[in-house]
């Protein structure tokens, strides 16, 4: 792409400029969108596809990411599309039963398509004003000092401050900004799909007992309204290129089951491999990854839709701040500094849940003993709170546990904490009642409460819910108020001087 500028003059001062681009609309991208349009940034997602994608392969939505739903008011739209299902049984798919009290007040898995929460989540961020453009491939972009100028597929070029790659595991804003993308390439290839059986559930269930433990990447199970859910190995099936067929997973079935109960009309077919992949850096200048587009791993536990998503909820407001000028100066790189190390741990708790499902009888032996493991309610928890995203502790420095981790849901005298956070902002929980959030009350709400639920006298919570400082002084808590919410005072609104 040539260095020539789509754009004369500075580029804050220009309408037809955007604030942000976001490249791909899948639930990263649309999270972000929607978390930007809270703070009034200008935000454009430009999306490969003219059609949402139709396939359902998620598990659902696990309990940080039903928090952060709740924390902007999404929640009462998406339950009505799920159901609700124990927060047990995701590591390793090892049945154990949910740990005893998990500390959320939504400690369960939303059963949900990807489909649907990606056209939730769509729909929300359209509402609050982002503009989405399907059929629309982000192409090339080229930075300098003061924005981004983005090339489509089919040549146009659209100027923003920033661009964020959100456009999946084969991201093409990762690959030319030259992000390395280290770690293993796939072993192991499966199919999936959604299609009819011929044949009664009985026999299915008859045909099938005990075969999960002697191939562990195989299920034939209903998915509701006659539609039944198969998995497979690809082994065999060569044509990467090509998405698989319906002869295919028929052969598949024949090999392992000796029948292929009569599968017929899929719904859709696709292949994934279990490459485990992070990238070196999330940002490059003004250019940001987020979601599959900065990490890849198997889809064991169901987390990778709940890791974009949250990565969106991590970078959104800093990069609003960024923008509207009151960012302090390293905000925006705690994004990376927070984000990378939880992407780190998902990866290696895949890889950890890769090896316990080997067929080997090494693997099964080390299987067999977490088994037994997780009878410990605290193993048990344990696992179940990295799968799910609530026992994050990002690294504040020193302090309390609390510091550095979300706040769970409590009550306050308004009704709940979370119906507090919807518009994004950072909050003051006040047990005191002395405090203030002085000069950055444009910024940060004041809710002084002395019966909340706390067991501490106050707590600083960011935009993203975490617990940004705790404790009842105020000199300490002007401190990181700055540090958090930059200097007081000088907020301006989106569309001002560049971040
Ligand atoms: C079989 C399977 C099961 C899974 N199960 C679960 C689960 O249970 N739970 C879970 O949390 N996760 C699960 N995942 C993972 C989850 O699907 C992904 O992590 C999630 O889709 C990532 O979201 P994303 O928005 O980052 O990327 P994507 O969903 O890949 O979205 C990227 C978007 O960018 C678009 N795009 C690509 N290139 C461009 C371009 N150049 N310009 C513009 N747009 C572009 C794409 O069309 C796409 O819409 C599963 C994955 C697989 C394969």
């Amino acid at each position: 792409m040539h260095s020539q500028q789509a754009t004369a003059g500075p580029i804050e001062r220009d309408s037809t400029v955007f604030d942000v681009i976001i490249a791909g609309c899948g639930p990263t991208g649309a999270m972000l969108a929607a978390e930007l349009r809270l703070h009034d940034v200008r935000v454009l997602v430009l999306e490969k596809e003219t059609e949402p994608a139709s396939f359902a392969r998620i598990v659902g939505l696990h309990v940080r990411s039903l928090e952060l739903m709740a924390m902007r008011g999404l929640l009462d739209r998406i339950l009505p599309h799920g159901r609700r299902r124990p927060a047990a049984g995701f590591f390793a798919a090892i049945p154990k039963p949910a740990p005893k009290g998990l500390d959320s007040a939504y400690a369960y898995l939303l059963g949900i398509p990807q489909p649907v929460i990606v056209h939730l989540l769509e729909e929300h961020a359209i509402e609050r004003g982002a503009q989405v453009r399907r059929g629309r491939a982000v192409a090339a972009f080229e930075q300098d000092d003061e924005g981004v100028t983005v090339e489509l597929a089919d040549g146009e070029r659209l100027r923003a401050r920033y661009l964020v790659g959100c456009d999946g595991g084969r991201s093409t804003v990762r690959k030319q900004l030259g992000v390395g993308f280290p770690g293993e390439p796939a072993r192991n290839e499966t199919l999936m799909g959604e299609m009819e059986v011929g044949v009664p559930q009985e026999e299915i269930a008859a045909r099938t007992a005990g075969m999960r433990d002697i191939h562990q990447r195989f299920w034939i199970r209903p998915f509701g309204e006659g539609v039944y859910s198969v998995v497979v190995p690809a082994e065999g099936i060569s044509d990467r290129a090509e998405p698989p067929t319906l002869d295919d997973f028929q052969r598949q079935l024949r090999s392992i089951a000796g029948t292929d109960f009569g599968v017929h009309s899929p719904r859709w077919m696709s292949r994934f491999g279990d490459a485990t992949r992070l990238a070196e850096r999330y940002r490059v200048g003004r250019v940001l990854l987020a979601g599959d587009a900065a990490h890849i791993h198997p889809p064991l536990g169901g987390q990778g839709l709940n890791l974009g998503v949250q990565d969106a909820f991590n970078l959104g407001w800093k990069l609003a701040a960024q923008i509207l000028g009151w960012a302090p100066e390293s905000l925006l790189d705690t994004y990376q500094a927070e984000r990378h190390p939880v992407a780190e741990d998902v990866l290696d708790n895949t890889r950890a849940q890769t090896e316990l499902s080997a067929t080997g009888p090494g693997p099964q032996a080390v299987r067999r003993l977490l088994t037994e493991l997780m009878d410990f309610d605290e193993v048990n928890r344990h696992l179940i709170e990295k799968i799910t995203g609530i026992g994050i502790r990002y690294d504040f420095g020193d302090g309390p546990d609390l510091l550095g981790r979300r706040l769970r849901d409590i009550d306050v005298k308004q009704g709940n904490l979370y119906g507090l956070l919807h518009r994004g902002r950072g909050l003051l929980l006040d047990r005191t009642g002395r405090l203030t959030v002085g000069g950055w009350a444009d910024r940060v709400d004041h809710l002084a409460d002395p019966t909340a639920g706390l067991d501490v006298p106050c707590v600083l919570l960011r935009p993203d819910g975490h617990v940004a400082w705790i404790g009842d002084d105020q000199q300490d808590l002007d401190a990181h108020l700055s540090r958090w919410f930059g200097t007081a005072g000088i907020s301006r609104g989106a569309g001002g001087p560049m971040g």
